[in-house]
């Protein structure tokens, strides 16, 4: 009998040892799997997006691109339309929140254009240059409104184009009265504010 034993020991010792591996890579698997289970927080809110027109108010231009609601450090988004020629639109977004934290949301957010046959790859430097020059006073004239804009900076086949664009602008933001572009209230501004 205790012969026997010792023959049968090393072979139980080596099956225990195998089984307590076995267990613990069980176990490591299953906590593989749930880590992977988890899933990517979803941020919801909402986008506002307008294409880009001549007769566009400073709220617009500045609203453009903005996230708002549940998943965003603002919760409440501008009252809209901002005005007459609004064309702004407050569309449901639901994103992984990946997305939102690394800076890289693109879905939704490409710059369009309203005017027909302009060329899309001059639309997003067009919203850079309407952010630059839309200040609250309207240069006295048409070439410091275009210098202020950088219209040089423009690729040579787009100028035309962005020319013509900031031309109307131009003439839209002169034939508002005081030569002040409209900027109504929003939800940011402090109350009382003139
Ligand atoms: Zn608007």
């Amino acid at each position: 009998m205790g012969m026997r034993m010792q023959a049968i020991a090393p072979t139980l010792l080596a099956l225990a040892v195998v089984a307590v591996l076995l267990i613990l890579a069980l176990r490591r698997a299953a906590r593989r799997r749930k880590r992977k289970d988890v899933p990517i927080p979803r941020v919801e809110g909402f986008l506002v997006s307008t294409p880009l027109h001549p007769r566009m108010l400073r709220a617009c231009v500045f609203d453009r691109g903005l996230l708002y609601g549940r998943g965003f450090r603002r919760k409440e988004g501008p009252a809209l339309p901002h005005g007459p020629d609004c064309q702004c639109r407050a569309t449901p977004i639901a994103l992984p929140g990946t997305e939102v934290f690394s800076g890289s949301l693109r879905r939704g957010n490409e710059v369009a254009c309203a005017v027909p046959g302009f060329p899309a790859d001059a639309c997003r430097p067009l919203l850079d240059a309407l952010r630059r020059v839309n200040a609250e006073s309207v240069p006295p004239t048409l070439d410091a409104y275009l210098a202020l804009a950088d219209l040089a900076s423009f690729a040579a086949g787009h100028q035309a184009p962005v020319r013509r664009f900031l031309e109307e602008r131009y003439r839209f933001l002169k034939a508002q009265p005081g030569g002040h572009v409209p900027a109504p209230a929003g939800p940011e501004r402090p109350q009382g504010a003139a």
